[in-house]
């Protein structure tokens, strides 16, 4: 096991990964920025090395002063969490080149996955049904317009180094399709120095669910279940849940095995998530995230597995503590991603918290990293929390929800727990009959 883990993040998830590392008596180093001195990640590890100015691409992404900091601390092992250097292939190979562990996949894993098109080509190697479209890169219109017509209007034009919700142009008919294409390629050069782009079916309505997977990287794997992430803004997630009120058991276990035998058939190791599009009882893959999201919580409480747990000992080389066959869904949890901003405009909300009071009782998690008196720096994105409710079904949950809403508080700065108290009281949230467009749809109704 390992000695002493360097956790490159900040926020909630640097705390997060912090807990998993001391449950498991791994002593902890945490880095930061001078924005983030009084952090609570740094408050509570056993060591804590600045690593630069506040813009990230100085500290939290500068890989040499990370590296140097591993060097100067004795850690053995970092921990990316998730957004920064945590889907950087060349940051996991540096790593490897150091004989320090990256606690996360091969770099090679990373890159596969980290372009689109390749993506999608293992994917449908590995027997996971994708949403119909191109083969690869489309360059010139004339493809652009056969491909199309095969595959029958509406299309998406897709980056294949995309990410965030960028560089993405829907075209409903051929008229549309040469501007849609010229849009998607430069907006995607702008963004990401890179532009190929792919074409998809474009799906009408809809969700979003994706299968928790964990490989061992000696060709184990298990999955833990999907979770429902349709409740989106602008492409960004905004509450999440376990299990997604429109599966039942036998889809769950046929798309869940579907994933971790092609993890186990990739020998990869960590913690993935293979995303889809579900419509009409079909499953799409759209794209596969190689490290531990923001909603990994509502899986852990369904499951009441451990995914740091598990993502430290895979790369430990101790293996799964659990199989397939251990594996138990109970219950049903649903994530609130608590940000600082106007919950009306989204307009981010910098700032003291002059008070935070969490909820607490039966099936409440709060993950946060903020506390009364905490002044949130205005360089970082912005969650400030995550409120995972769990309850033995969907109705107890909500219930719990709804209570644990009305027991948080925090003062001094705008938060989203209005549009979350709104939600548990909605109809369609209730009855769990929503897809990707229903937030945007809700919030422009609501204007
Ligand atoms: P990114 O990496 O930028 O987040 P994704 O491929 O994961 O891109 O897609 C992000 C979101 O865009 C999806 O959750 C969905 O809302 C929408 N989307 C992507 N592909 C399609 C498609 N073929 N049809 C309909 N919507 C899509």
């Amino acid at each position: 096991m390992f000695h002493k883990i360097l956790i490159a993040n900040r926020g909630e998830i640097a705390l997060r990964v912090l807990r998993a590392a001391k449950e498991l008596g791994i002593k902890t180093v945490a880095v930061h920025s001078t924005a983030d001195a009084d952090a609570m990640h740094v408050k509570l590890a056993d060591e804590s090395v600045c690593v630069g100015p506040p813009p990230s691409r100085d500290s939290y992404l500068n890989i040499h002063q990370i590296v140097a900091a591993c060097e100067i601390t004795g850690a053995d092992a970092i921990h990316p969490g998730y957004g920064f250097l945590s889907e950087n292939a060349k940051f996991a190979d540096i790593l490897a080149a150091h004989n320090i562990t990256f606690i996360g996949p091969s770099g090679d894993h990373i890159r596969v996955m980290g372009d689109k098109i390749e993506a999608k080509r293992t994917a449908k190697r590995l027997g996971i049904p994708v949403v119909p479209g191109s083969e690869g890169a489309v360059t010139d219109e004339d493809t652009a317009r056969r491909i199309a017509a095969e595959i029958g209007y509406p299309v998406i034009i897709k980056a294949s180094a995309g990410g965030g919700g960028r560089g993405m142009k829907v075209a409903r008919d051929e008229e549309d399709l040469s501007v849609a294409l010229a849009t998607a390629r430069s907006e995607a050069g702008a963004a990401f120095g890179d532009d190929a782009v792919y074409i998809e079916k474009y799906l009408e309505k809809p969700r979003h669910i994706e299968i928790q997977v964990v490989g061992d990287g000696r060709g184990g794997s298990v999955h833990l279940g999907e979770r429902d992430c349709s409740l989106q803004r602008r492409h960004q997630k905004v509450w999440e849940e376990a299990n997604s009120p429109a599966l039942n058991d036998e889809e769950r276990a046929r798309i869940g095995d579907i994933c971790a035998r092609a993890v186990a058939d990739l020998g990869y190791s960590g913690a993935g998530t293979v995303e889809f599009l579900y419509e009409n009882g079909n499953f799409y893959f759209i794209e596969m995230n190689t490290r531990l999201q923001v909603e990994h919580p509502v899986t852990e409480a369904i499951t009441g597995i451990d995914l740091v747990h598990e993502q430290i000992r895979v790369a430990s080389g101790a293996g799964l503590s659990v199989t397939q066959d251990e594996v138990r869904f109970e219950g049903h949890a649903i994530e609130c991603r608590i940000n600082a901003e106007d919950p009306r405009t989204f307009v981010p909300s910098p700032g003291t918290i002059t008070h935070f009071h969490t909820p607490g009782g039966l099936g409440i998690r709060v993950d946060s990293g903020v506390y009364s008196g905490y002044k949130i720096p205005p360089y970082y994105d912005s969650l400030i929390g995550k409120l995972i409710v769990h309850g033995r079904n969907r109705v107890e949950c909500m219930m719990r929800l709804r209570r644990a809403l009305d027991e948080f508080v925090v003062d001094g700065i705008n938060t989203t727990l209005p549009l979350f108290r709104d939600l548990v009281g909605n109809i369609d949230i209730a009855n769990g009959d929503y897809d990707i467009h229903w937030l945007e749809n809700y919030l422009a109704a609501k204007d």
